[in-house]
C-alpha cells in the first residue's frame, strides 16, 4: 500500500531534475492546511487529483513528521512553520494565555498598540509578540525588493507565518465577511483589497448548500440572506477556504508576486478545515470532504501561480499546524480508551485543594484547562513557599481521574522532567516569562469539551502531520525519517541561500536537495 501509494512517477522525477541549478525560485507558497493529520493524505489518497496529488507525485514526501512541542495548536503550528523555533524560544507558547501584567488573558498576537484596519475594526494585532524572525523576515533582510505576505482565515495564522518585515497580512472578518489588516504594516488597506472586499465576494455563498462530493447529502445550508449570522457561519464552511485561494490569487497578482529580482514569498493557511474538524472529528464525512476540496483549491491555486509565474519557478512547501483527536464517543465504540473530562475540574480540584491547605482566597487566576496561573500575590501575603504551593497544586491535579501528567513552573525552568518525548514537548513549550504556573497534561484521547474534539496534545494524533516540499532544486521521492516542521524554515534558507532564521533549531534536510 505504502509503495504503491507513494510511487514516484519517473516522468516527475525528470521533470524536476531538468530544472536548471542555477534558477533561483521566484516565488515561495508555503501552504498550512489548519488541522490536518497525516494521515488524511493516505486515507483520502485515492480522491485526490489535484494539487495535493501533484505535490504526493512530484514532491518530497515526508511520511513521519511530528511537532516537538507542546500544546499544538494553531499559533504554535503557524509560528513553527517559517521560524523553525519552539515555543521556548519564540515567546509562541499558545493561542492566547494568561498576560500577568494585566490580568488579562492576550492572544498571540494581540497589540493594543496596532489597530484593525477593515471589518468592524476592533482590536489590534500585529507579530509583536513572536521573539524570532522568519523566513520571509530573512529574505527581506537580504534583498529588500522581496515582497512578504500572509493569508488566513485567522489573524494569527496570517501574521506569525510572514513575520515581521512583511509587506502585509490580510485574516478575514467573520463579522462582516471581509478581508482585514493591521496598521502595523500600512496606514490604509491596499486598494487591490478595498476593491476584493467591495465586490462582496462572500455574498455569493448565500443560500448556497455545501453537499457531498457524490450529491446526495447536504451539510449544510447557508442562510438565504447576507446578514451577520450568515457571515458567522462561513468559517466552518469550506467557502472560507474558497475565499482564501481567491484571495490568493489577487494577492499574487496585485503584488506581482514573483515577478521581482529576490524571491517572494507567499504564506497561506486554510482555516476551514480547523472549524469543520472540530466540529465533527477526523472520522465523519465532512472532514474527508473538506481534505479533498482543499487538494482541488491547491490545484486551482497552482495552475494560477502556472499561468503568472511558471511553477517551475515556485518552492511549494505544505504542512499542517497540528492533528485533531477522534471524536471521544468514536473512540469509545472502537473499544479505544478516551472520553470527556468535566469542565473546570482541573481549577476546582486545584483551588479546593490550596484552600483546604493554605486558607481562604482566590488561588487560581487564569481561566485556562489545562495551564494554572496561580496567585502569586496570595502567597507572598500568606508569606507561603511559592514552590511549595505550586507542587501542593500540582500533587492536587495528579489525583484527577484522566490526568496523566502536571509540570511545575520549577521543573520546567530547570528541566527535571521526563526524559521521553512528552516530557521535551513540554519542555520545548515552556517560556518562564510568559509561561503558567502548572501545565497539566491529560490521557491520550482524553479532551475538555461537551461536544465535538480538539487538539493540543503531545500524542500522535496531534503532533504528526504532512511536510512536504516540491519545486526547482527539491527531489521527487518519499522519506521516512522521523523529522519536526522545525526543520521546514531551515531547509528552506538553505535553498535560498539566505540567513536561517534566528530561533530555529531544526536540521537542514539536505536529502531533498537535487544537488547543492
Ligand atoms: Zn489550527
Amino acid at each position: 500500500m505504502t509503495r504503491n501509494f507513494f510511487t514516484v512517477p519517473l516522468l516527475a522525477a525528470a521533470v524536476a531534475a531538468s530544472v536548471p541549478a542555477a534558477t533561483k525560485p521566484k516565488l515561495v507558497l508555503a501552504v498550512v492546511v489548519d488541522q490536518f493529520r497525516y494521515d488524511y493524505l493516505t486515507r483520502f489518497r485515492s480522491s485526490y487529483t489535484g494539487g495535493l496529488s501533484k505535490l504526493l507525485a512530484n514532491g518530497s514526501v515526508f511520511t513521519n513528521a511530528h511537532y516537538d512541542h507542546f500544546p499544538t495548536v494553531t499559533a504554535i503550528g503557524h509560528s513553527t512553520f517559517m521560524s523553525g523555533a519552539t515555543p521556548a524560544i519564540s515567546g509562541i507558547i499558545a493561542n492566547d494565555w494568561f498576560d500577568r501584567g494585566s490580568g488579562k488573558t492576550v492572544t498571540s498576537v494581540t497589540d493594543k498598540t496596532a489597530k484593525i484596519l477593515g471589518g468592524k475594526g476592533e482590536g489590534g494585532a500585529s507579530p509583536r509578540r513572536l521573539l524570532v524572525s522568519t523566513l520571509g523576515d530573512e529574505l527581506k533582510i537580504a534583498n529588500g525588493n522581496t515582497r512578504v505576505i500572509g493569508i488566513s482565515l485567522k489573524d494569527r495564522s496570517a501574521i506569525l507565518p510572514a513575520g515581521h518585515m512583511a509587506d502585509g497580512a490580510y485574516w478575514f472578518d467573520a463579522s462582516d465577511g471581509t478581508f482585514v489588516s493591521s496598521d502595523y504594516y500600512f496606514p490604509d488597506l491596499p486598494g487591490w483589497v478595498r476593491d476584493f472586499n467591495a465586490a462582496r465576494p462572500a455574498d455569493k455563498y448565500v443560500g448556497a448548500e455545501w453537499k457531498s462530493g457524490d450529491g446526495k447529502v447536504v451539510y449544510k445550508k447557508m442562510a438565504p440572506t447576507a446578514d451577520a449570522a450568515f457571515y458567522k457561519s462561513i468559517p466552518a464552511t469550506p467557502y472560507s477556504n474558497e475565499l482564501i485561494e481567491a484571495f490568493s490569487e489577487r494577492a499574487i497578482s496585485a503584488e506581482q508576486l514573483g515577478r521581482h529580482d529576490s524571491t517572494d514569498l507567499l504564506a497561506v493557511s486554510f482555516s476551514g478545515n480547523d472549524y469543520v474538524g472540530h466540529d465533527f472529528g477526523p472520522d465523519s464525512p465532512q472532514v474527508r470532504d473538506m481534505a479533498i476540496r482543499v487538494d482541488h483549491l491547491l490545484g486551482k491555486l497552482f495552475q494560477y501561480l502556472d499561468r503568472e509565474v511558471g511553477m517551475a519557478n515556485v518552492v511549494v512547501v505544505l504542512t499542517a499546524d497540528h492533528g485533531v483527536a477522534p471524536i471521544p464517543e468514536v473512540s469509545t465504540a472502537r473499544k479505544m480508551p478516551g472520553g470527556r473530562m468535566t469542565a473546570g475540574v482541573i481549577q476546582s480540584t486545584v483551588q479546593a485543594k490550596l484552600t483546604e491547605k493554605y486558607g481562604e482566597g482566590k488561588w487560581v487566576i487564569s481561566p485556562s484547562e489545562h495551564s494554572l496561573y496561580l496567585n502569586l500575590t496570595l502567597m507572598a501575603e500568606k508569606k507561603l513557599n511559592q514552590t511549595e504551593v505550586i507542587e501542593s497544586a500540582a500533587d492536587a491535579a495528579l489525583t484527577i481521574p484522566h490526568v496523566f501528567r502536571a509540570y511545575t513552573r520549577d521543573q520546567l525552568s530547570r528541566g527535571g522532567l521526563a526524559a521521553d518525548q512528552i516530557g521535551r514537548r513540554v519542555f520545548n513549550g515552556f517560556y518562564g516569562q510568559r509561561g503558567p504556573d502548572i501545565m497539566v497534561l491529560l490521557e491520550p484521547n482524553w479532551l475538555f469539551g461537551a461536544k465535538g474534539t480538539t487538539h493540543g496534545t503531545g500524542f500522535g494524533y496531534d503532533t504528526h502531520v504532512p511536510i512536504i516540499f516540491m519545486g526547482p532544486g527539491i527531489k521527487a521521492g518519499t522519506f521516512h525519517q522521523r523529522i519536526a516542521p522545525n526543520d521546514v524554515a531551515p531547509t528552506l534558507a538553505t535553498l535560498l541561500a539566505v540567513e536561517t532564521p534566528n530561533g530555529s533549531v531544526g536540521r537542514v534536510l539536505d536529502e531533498i536537495f537535487l544537488r547543492d
